[in-house]
């Protein structure tokens, strides 16, 4: 391939599992000490549940494990609380570096709310050290991009920052003002290439990495303005970061065409449908199923299936082509270290072994 990349990937889906520490007051809460009881580091790509002083042992019957109190969970990487983010990002810069080179690129974040989603996809803005997938991936492409300078190479760079709520797409970097009776909606142009567009959306060209900071901070200030409670909005709609990159090379007079997407996914804990009723249950409706229809298009990728349930929601039918086909899919399963939230980070960690 052009710049020389070297993936070697599993099909072209990878799965890394990333448990989050304890946190202030959590610590406390559980016995004064750092230490997760109920989740083992066993090497670099597995870890173990084990029932530990979980009171609902009932949770675990069924499982089958090494005592039949503990299961084994194997991914391509487990990161473990101590880890970095830079030791994080380290294990995905190769994909910023195939969407340079013209592949479309997806990198979910899925889990519980709380367990480290937002903070993985952004990290904490201000501090270098904390910061999230998305600034290091754009930080890495524009110092990809002086290197490839040399070689005759020009990019183009633009963003795009999206949600969608309830089956809705709402445009990040739009104020209220200027999305005022506009309407968003996804767009097939090419069947072929499963090409999609949303209408309306704001696309910005990024210059420079500064600009990115700018961006995060204007998708912040839009979701506070859409919510009342901006923890449970976000816990309930999916955010979609997509940088396209195009470039020429005036030496050779190749170009090429890449898509980087980052999706910081709803909640992903169960939300119970009894209980709710009207708008309420309809939302909790769209959640589960857009989550679990994702489930479904990967896998059904994975396997190769001759239909692939892209239209099934807004969210993969919005990405449809930078899934399967020539593209390449990371998925981080997000953990929480709490042991109350033992029952959540089964399902998650299930989720993930089903679509790797
Ligand atoms: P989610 O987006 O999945 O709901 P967040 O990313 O908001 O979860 O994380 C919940 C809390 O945990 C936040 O306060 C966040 O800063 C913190 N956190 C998450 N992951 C880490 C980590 N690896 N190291 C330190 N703090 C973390
Ligand atoms: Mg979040």
């Amino acid at each position: 391939k052009l710049h020389n990349t070297v993936l070697e990937l599993k099909g072209n889906i990878r799965v890394f599992c990333r448990v989050r520490p304890l946190l202030g007051e959590e610590i406390k809460g559980n016995g004064d000490s750092d230490v997760i009881h109920h989740i083992s580091f066993v090497d670099e790509k597995t870890l173990e549940l084990c029932k530990g002083g979980d009171p609902n042992s009932s949770t675990m019957s069924g499982l089958k494990g090494r005592g039949g109190g503990a299961i084994e969970f194997s991914y391509d990487r487990v990161f473990n609380p101590t880890s970095t983010q830079a030791e994080v990002f380290e294990e995905i810069s190769q994909l910023a570096q195939s969407a340079l080179d013209g592949y479309n690129v997806c990198v979910f974040a899925y889990g519980q709310t709380g367990s480290g989603k937002t903070f993985t996809m952004e990290g904490m803005h201000g501090d270098e050290s904390l910061e999230g997938m998305i600034p290091r991936t754009v930080k890495h492409i524009f110092k990809t991009l002086k290197d490839l300078e040399d070689k005759g190479w020009t990019y183009k760079v633009e963003a795009s920052f999206l949600e969608i709520y309830n089956e809705t797409i709402r445009d990040l970097l739009a104020t209220s003002k200027e999305a005022k009776n506009l309407t968003y909606d996804v767009k097939l142009v090419d069947s072929k290439k499963n090409d999609t567009y949303v209408t309306n959306l704001k696309v910005v060209e990024v210059e420079n990495e500064g600009r990115v900071h700018h961006l995060l901070t204007l998708a912040q200030q839009q979701r506070a303005v859409a919510a009342t409670n901006m923890n449970e909005r976000s816990s309930r709609s999916h955010s979609v970061f997509r940088l396209k990159l195009t470039g020429h090379n005036s030496k050779t007079m190749e170009s090429c065409e890449g898509n980087l997407n980052l999706v910081d996914l709803a909640g992903s804990e169960r939300l119970k449908e009894s209980g709710s009723e009207g708008a309420r249950l309809t939302e909790t409706q769209n959640i589960n199923r857009s989550l679990s229809n994702l489930g479904n298009v990967i896998m059904a990728l994975g396997q190769k299936q001759s239909h692939i349930p892209y239209r099934n929601s807004k969210l993969t039918h919005l990405l449809q082509n930078s899934l399967g086909g020539n593209s390449k899919t990371l998925m981080f399963v997000n953990v929480s270290p709490l042991e109350m939230c033992f029952g959540e980070t089964l399902n998650s960690l299930r989720f993930a072994t089903k679509v790797n």
